[in-house]
């Protein structure tokens, strides 16, 4: 048995695994392979570590099932609606990986949704002063009106 094939068998080795004849082969191969031998006492010093820690309890973090439970109960159930949340902020990560970035001075970007953003409130103000100048110069009109009326 060669080395490799001594390196292949010390898994069922240690379990136990092998026949009477592959163990005295193996046997015979560690009491005269230095480098076999020494990579057998390491894996033997690993399997009884990772077995040691076999028998250590594991208890889940504090509160961990109640946090678990809160987050089952807050997910949308299959089959169901998405809540206009999710569906907003996917369109707007969607917007954000079409549209790009743009460069500012100094090096920064600003990500062309926000600009689309700025430009159409600022359309929207605009035109919400026009309707008031418009109400105002209406009010006017017939203030004038009715003074000329009076006279
Ligand atoms: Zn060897």
């Amino acid at each position: 048995m060669d080395c490799s094939g001594v390196r292949a068998l010390m898994n069922r080795y240690i379990d136990g695994e092998l026949g009477y004849l592959e163990t005295a082969e193996f046997q015979r191969h560690l009491a005269f392979c230095p480098d076999c031998s020494l990579e057998f006492r390491e894996l033997s010093a690993l399997r009884g570590t990772l077995a040691a820690w076999g028998d250590v309890p594991l208890a889940p973090p504090a509160g961990f099932a109640n946090r678990v439970m809160t987050a089952v109960a807050t997910e949308p159930l299959p089959g169901s609606p998405r809540p206009l949340a999710d569906v907003v902020s996917d369109v707007l990560e969607w917007l954000d990986q079409s549209l790009g970035r743009v460069r500012l001075p100094g090096g920064r970007t600003m990500p062309v949704k926000n600009l689309l953003g700025w430009a159409i409130a600022l359309v929207a103000v605009v035109i919400g002063f026009g309707r008031r100048r418009g109400q105002d110069q209406a009010k006017t009109r017939v203030s004038r009106a009715a003074g000329a009326a009076r006279r």
